[in-house]
Parts: C-alpha cells; sequence; structure tokens
C-alpha cells in the first residue's frame, strides 16, 4: 500500500505580516511610527527601551523583512504609496539598528549610508527623495529632543545628504555612458548596412535619388533591417554549407563600391581565424578566378596560401570557388560576387559536391537581387506613406492659402524638386499662386498669357510635359520675359478637375538631370488631381465664404461682418488700452433719391457712396452696410478727434461726387454720428446707440454735417 503523502502547508515570513496591511498605507504608517520612536530617542539605549518600543521595533523588523521578500520574489507595487512603503520600512529599521548600535559601534552608520545610496541608484529621485527626508527628521528629533549635539546631527546629516548626492551622481553618469554605448553600437549597425547596401547595390538603381534623400530617415531606417535581414540568410546558407560538406570555412565576399576589392560579407567557420578584408581583386584565389572563369576547385593542395583572408597559417587541403551573379552584377561586369569553401582534407571535390555548391551560389545570388527588391520595396512604400500623410493634410484645410502650403509640402516630400509653383488659369491668362524654391521670388502673382512657355504648352494640351521629365528644350517654362534657373529636371503636370478640365497646372523643377522617376512621375500625377479638386472646393469655399460675410450689392463687410468685428475690435481695444471710433453715416433724403430717379439709380449711388468709404478707411479699419442706406465704419486705434476729422473727409467727397442721371445732376450727402471708446462708453451696444442717437441729431439740425455724441451729450 502506497503512502499518502499529505501537503504541509509551510509558514513563510510573509504570512506572519498581512499581506496588505503592512504593505501600502499600513507600511507608511508603520514606518512613521518607528521614526517618531527613533526621533524622539527611545531607542538610544537597549537596556532602557519601553516594552511598547520594542514591540514597535519588532514589529518594524518583520515588516521590513516582508517587504524585502516582495521585492526578492518580483511583487512590484501598482501606486506610488505601495512603492514608498518598502524603502521607508528599509530606512527606519536601519536607523534604529544604528541607534541601537551606536554606544558599541559608531561606524554602524554606513548601514544606513548605504541603504541610503542604493536607494538613489535604484528608485527614481521621486521616490528616493523620501527616505532620504525621513532620516534627516530622525536625526533632526534626535538633536531637537536633545539625544544628540548639533555637531552630531549635522554630521550625520551631512553623511547622508552627501551619500545620496554621491549615488545619484554616479546613477546619472552609468546611465549616460548606457546611453552613449546604445548609441555607438546603433551607428555601427547603421554604418554596416549602409555599406552592404551601397556595396551590394540595395541604392541604385530602380529609384532616383531624390525619393531616397525626399523620404528621409525613414526609408534608411528601414533599409538598414532589409539589409540586416539578408546578411544573416546569407550567413545561415552559409552555415548549410559547412556542415553539409564538413568544411573548414565557407566564406562570402563582394567587391566594394568603387569596384577595386573583395569584402568579407558573411561567413561560416572560425571568425577569429579570418580577416575580412579588402583583398586586391588579383589576390590569391580571386585572381585564379579571374583567369579561368566561373570557378575554380582546388583539392590535393599542401602549403597553398591563395587564400589571402586567412590570417594565420592554415592548413588548406582543397578549396573551391565559384562566382556569385545577380540581375544588377553580372558575370561578365567584373563586378560578381565570391564563394569560397575549403577544408583540411586533401580528397577531390566529388561531383555532388559541386553541384551542390553551384546551387548555394545561385541561391546567395538570387539573395542579392531579392534583397535589391525589398528594399526598392521599402522606399517606394515610404513614399506612399509620404503622399498619404499629404493627401490626409491636403485633405483637412479649406482655404486656398493652406492648400497651396499642403500641395508644396507634400510635393517637396515625395520628389527631390528645387523648385514647385503652382499657377491658376484666369480667363485667357494663368496667374501664379504660389511658387517656392531655387529663382521663385518675385514669381507669385505673375500673370502670362495663356500660350506662353511650356507651363502653357501644357494647359493648351492638358497633359504632362515633358512626359519623361527631362527638360531638352530651350522654351522657358513660363516665358522668355521671366526665366527661372536652368532645371534640367522638369514635370508640368495639368491641375484636372475630376471632369477633366484644367484650372492650371503644378510645376517642379530640378537643376540635376533624371531626379523625377517614373514612379515619381505617377505619384505626381495622382497628387495633381486631388490638388485641383482641392483648389476647386477651396475656391467654392472661399466664394461662399465671401457671401456670407459681404454685402452683395456694395462689397462692403455686411451688418452681420460689422457685428463680429466690433466684438473684436472692441476686445483688442481693451486689451491694448487704445481708443476706438464708430460713425454711422445715413445718406440724407435718400427715399426721394430713389422716387425721383428710380431703384436702379439708388443702387448706384449706394455703390458709389459705399467705394468712397472703402478707399477712406486704413486696412486696420472696418467699412460696413449697416442696413439700407446706412453705412458703420470702425477705426481702429482712433479717437473723437480722429474719427471727426475723417467723418468730414468722407462726408465732403461723398457730396462732391459727380453723379448724374439723364443729364441731371444730383447731389448726395451724408450725415455721420460718431461715438468713441471709451469716452463714450465701454459696450458695443451703447456705443452703437449712441452714435445712432450722435446721427440723430445731425439730422434734426439740417444734415449733411457730422455730430459727435459727446456734443449731444453735453447740451443735454
Ligand atoms: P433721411 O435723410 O432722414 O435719412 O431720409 P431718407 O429718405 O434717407 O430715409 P428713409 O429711412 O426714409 O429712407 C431710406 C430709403 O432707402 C428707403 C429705401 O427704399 C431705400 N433703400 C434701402 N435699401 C435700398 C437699396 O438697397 N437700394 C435702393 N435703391 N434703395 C434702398
Ligand atoms: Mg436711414
Ligand atoms: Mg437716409
Amino acid at each position: 500500500m502506497g503512502r499518502v503523502v499529505l501537503p504541509v502547508k509551510k509558514t513563510s515570513l510573509d504570512d506572519l505580516a498581512a499581506p496588505g496591511l503592512l504593505q501600502g498605507v499600513g507600511g507608511i504608517a508603520l514606518a512613521s511610527a518607528g521614526a517618531l520612536a527613533v526621533g524622539a530617542g527611545a531607542c538610544e539605549s537597549l537596556a532602557d527601551m519601553h516594552w511598547s518600543v520594542v514591540i514597535l521595533a519588532v514589529l518594524l523588523m518583520i515588516a521590513a523583512i516582508q517587504a524585502g521578500f516582495g521585492l526578492v520574489r518580483g511583487q512590484v507595487p501598482d501606486s506610488v504609496v505601495a512603492k514608498l512603503a518598502a524603502p521607508l520600512l528599509w530606512m527606519v529599521a536601519a536607523a534604529l539598528l544604528f541607534r541601537v548600535a551606536l554606544p558599541y559601534a559608531p561606524q554602524a552608520i554606513i548601514l544606513p549610508v548605504l541603504l541610503l545610496g542604493t536607494f538613489c541608484i535604484i528608485f527614481p529621485l521621486r521616490i528616493a527623495i523620501w527616505p532620504l527626508l525621513l532620516v534627516l527628521a530622525i536625526e533632526g528629533g534626535l538633536w531637537r529632543f536633545g539625544a544628540q549635539g548639533l555637531g552630531d546631527f549635522l554630521l550625520n546629516g551631512g553623511a547622508y545628504l552627501g551619500a545620496s548626492l554621491g549615488f545619484l551622481l554616479f546613477a546619472d553618469s552609468r546611465a549616460y555612458c548606457r546611453r552613449r554605448l546604445e548609441q555607438v553600437v546603433a551607428e555601427r549597425r547603421e554604418a554596416r548596412a549602409c555599406e552592404y547596401a551601397r556595396d551590394l547595390g540595395f541604392d541604385e538603381p530602380p529609384l532616383a535619388v531624390a525619393e531616397i534623400v525626399a523620404v528621409g530617415d525613414e526609408a534608411l531606417g528601414d533599409n538598414i533591417s532589409t539589409v540586416e535581414t539578408v546578411v544573416r540568410s546569407f550567413e545561415l546558407q552559409l552555415e548549410i554549407i559547412r556542415s553539409a560538406l564538413s568544411l573548414r570555412s565557407a566564406v562570402l565576399f563582394w567587391p566594394d563600391a568603387a569596384g577595386t576589392g573583395y569584402k568579407l560579407r558573411a561567413m561560416a567557420g572560425e571568425r577569429r581565424e579570418i580577416a575580412p578584408g579588402p583583398f586586391p581583386r588579383g589576390a590569391g584565389i580571386f585572381g585564379i578566378l579571374q583567369r579561368s572563369g566561373k570557378e575554380v576547385a582546388l583539392a590535393g593542395l599542401s602549403d597553398f596560401g591563395g587564400l589571402p583572408y586567412y590570417a594565420g597559417r592554415q592548413e588548406v587541403g582543397a578549396v573551391f570557388a565559384v562566382v556569385v551573379t545577380d540581375d544588377a552584377f553580372p558575370a561578365d561586369s567584373e563586378r560578381y560576387g565570391v564563394l569560397c569553401v575549403d577544408r583540411a582534407e586533401k580528397d577531390a571535390w566529388q561531383p555532388g559536391e559541386l553541384q551542390f555548391l553551384r546551387v548555394a551560389a545561385g541561391k546567395l545570388g538570387l539573395d542579392v537581387t531579392m534583397g535589391r527588391r525589398l528594399c526598392e520595396m521599402d522606399r517606394e512604400r515610404a513614399v506612399i506613406a509620404q503622399v498619404v500623410v499629404g493627401l490626409r493634410e491636403l485633405n483637412g484645410v479649406l482655404d486656398l492659402a493652406s492648400a497651396f502650403a499642403a500641395t508644396i509640402s507634400m510635393v517637396r516630400g515625395v520628389l527631390a524638386a528645387e523648385f514647385v509653383a503652382i499657377s491658376l488659369r484666369e480667363g485667357e491668362c494663368h496667374r501664379i499662386a504660389r511658387a517656392e524654391g531655387l529663382g521663385a521670388e518675385g514669381l507669385e502673382d505673375q500673370v502670362f498669357c495663356k500660350d506662353d512657355g511650356l507651363v502653357g504648352q501644357a494647359m493648351a494640351k492638358n497633359r504632362v510635359i515633358p512626359t519623361n521629365g527631362v527638360n531638352r528644350t530651350a522654351a522657358p517654362i513660363f516665358s522668355n520675359g521671366k526665366r527661372v534657373a536652368d532645371f534640367q529636371s522638369l514635370l508640368i503636370v495639368p491641375l484636372r478637375k475630376e471632369d477633366g478640365e484644367s484650372i492650371g497646372a503644378l510645376v517642379v523643377a530640378a537643376r540635376p538631370a533624371g531626379v523625377f522617376s517614373q514612379q515619381g512621375r505617377q505619384i505626381l500625377e495622382l497628387v495633381a488631381t486631388q490638388v485641383a479638386v482641392k483648389i476647386d472646393l477651396a475656391r467654392a469655399h472661399e466664394k461662399i465664404n465671401l457671401l456670407a460675410t459681404t454685402d452683395g450689392l456694395t462689397g462692403l463687410a455686411n451688418h452681420r461682418t460689422f457685428q463680429h468685428g466690433f466684438d473684436v475690435m472692441l476686445q483688442r481695444a481693451e486689451r491694448q488700452r487704445r481708443p476706438l471710433c464708430l460713425l454711422l453715416c445715413d445718406i440724407d433724403h435718400f427715399k426721394r433719391v430713389n422716387d425721383t430717379f428710380g431703384h436702379p439709380f439708388g443702387d448706384l449711388v449706394l455703390k458709389q457712396v459705399a467705394g468712397v468709404l472703402a478707399e477712406s478707411v486704413r486696412q486696420v479699419d472696418l467699412a460696413a452696410r449697416y442696413g439700407g442706406e446706412e453705412f458703420a465704419i470702425l477705426l481702429e486705434d482712433c479717437d473723437e478727434k480722429g474719427g471727426h476729422r475723417l467723418a468730414e473727409r468722407i462726408r465732403q467727397t461723398v457730396g462732391a461726387l459727380p453723379l448724374s442721371c439723364e443729364r441731371v445732376t444730383v447731389a448726395v450727402t451724408l450725415s455721420v454720428g460718431l461715438a468713441s471708446y471709451p469716452a463714450d462708453g465701454a459696450e458695443k451696444k451703447d456705443l452703437i446707440t449712441r452714435a445712432d442717437q450722435a446721427l440723430y441729431r445731425a439730422k434734426k439740425e439740417g444734415r449733411n454735417r457730422t455730430v459727435a455724441w459727446s456734443t449731444v451729450r453735453r447740451e443735454a
């Protein structure tokens, strides 16, 4: 009969103290109580300790040990309070031990000092500061309650502070060294991968330099991981070859970018025996291979010195070298890789072994091809990501100016353009709406005849010019009179709306030839369609905006815009403590004008008067049609005196307007009421009411005059 073993529950230290209670708030409370006891001098002598202090000390020790066990087991406290409990408990426990041991061994201070230093290294400062403050408070308490003199207090406190500071600096410098080391390693990896990519031709020729430069670090980062994957694949295959044929080493060489020497790219075997190169192309086995063609198999060797990469003297019995070629490096190009294997045994290479090595070399070549394709894809993906980001940005804007800015930044992100311009059709002409880059100064707002230059041609023919992105003609981009720089790479893409109608053209140019690849051109055409749609929408949006904010007859701001503008200008005036002047203008006896000469003539008068107002105010002022034949003017940073002067000038100009209907001269006069901030009021509605009262007074006093509210008030 088998024995039944009953599980025996062992009591461990953390069962002694209820978990949770002595962690977190409980732990902090216990630590505080302990600190009070130690700080009050209750633990200065083991013999004189009160029984309650002894119990507290025992509890404190148990809690501190339990917290230590928790940490060793990897229990990570979640809140800051829970994180604080353990260091505080340990700190108080260490201080207590130090105080008890002080009469016998004063050097025991090393215990709390070292503990504090450890905290500064393993905890962030926001945690480590609390045990430091606690132990300083204990020392301070001991001094206050007379348990130690001022000298001892300063000495101990200084030791704690100094240790914390020293360890903090140490931890910081350690972290700095680690970061620096990581940075150096990353830089080395990047440099190695870049060198591989360059030498294996991963950077050429499919995408123009333009895109690589333009897409920047993101693409480079992706290339590095691809290059590293390819190198890892080389290494695995070489290890397969070496293990399968029991070779000493299997090494893959590739010429450097200049093609002058062979560099070791990947290997299987004892690394310390092999030098990385580069080796001259004619050296040893490389020279033999060059003379004998695609492969060379040597066996029965003794004292063979033809492997230049062997650092020390190695016993080489048999060697096989074969060219590794790929799409970009055909065997006849003299820029091919070499797979080189060797073994100590002198036996001749078997046909099966040779076949295996040839297939392996073919596979290594294919890896290079695949690596190059992957890098191409990485770069294309980066370009597409850039386009997507650009299109999203373009989609998010509403106004024309932002649409132009988004377009230009997207184009510059995708192609390495030195010059970008957007020109938009305006009837029989086209106007450059935005131009940026080399020679763009002074181009904006230039108007060209619709047949002028290559841009005119592209718009007229509604197709991309020149189709291959190469500028061969001597024809100017815009016009003979306005030559830009000498651009060898050029693309003028019509901005076509969805219905195919062209609304303008996008011009992209760079000085070097061949900057715009096939892919770049395709992307630009796609972008141009989106840009055209967006510009069309932005124009519609601006038109709607104009309709909503201006008066259709006079072109002045409408009543709503006036109200909003008044709020804004009043706030600004308040903020800057500057005056603001309001003029309310009303055409005198306008009903009579309408009744005598007809409504259409009345409209003409309104337009003429509005024209006078618009021309009389500055850019910062606001002239609006308040309603009917009433106008309102807000004059920024202008007091009653200045407002009165301007009102008079306007009134005189309106009075002198050469208006006539059916050869009858019509005289039109204006009455103006004036109120100014802050003299006549601080509120918008008060200022309007007062200007209106002044206007009423002007009418009452016989019209064709300016009256300020201050005079109305004075007379009242
Ligand atoms: P007062 O000197 O007291 O201001 O006399 P008034 O005739 O100018 O004042 P009233 O308010 O009696 O008449 C305003 C006229 O303006 C009445 C209206 O037909 C005319 N009016 C308002 N809006 C327009 C408009 O858009 N076009 C035209 N032609 N007339 C308008
Ligand atoms: Mg009126
Ligand atoms: Mg009127």
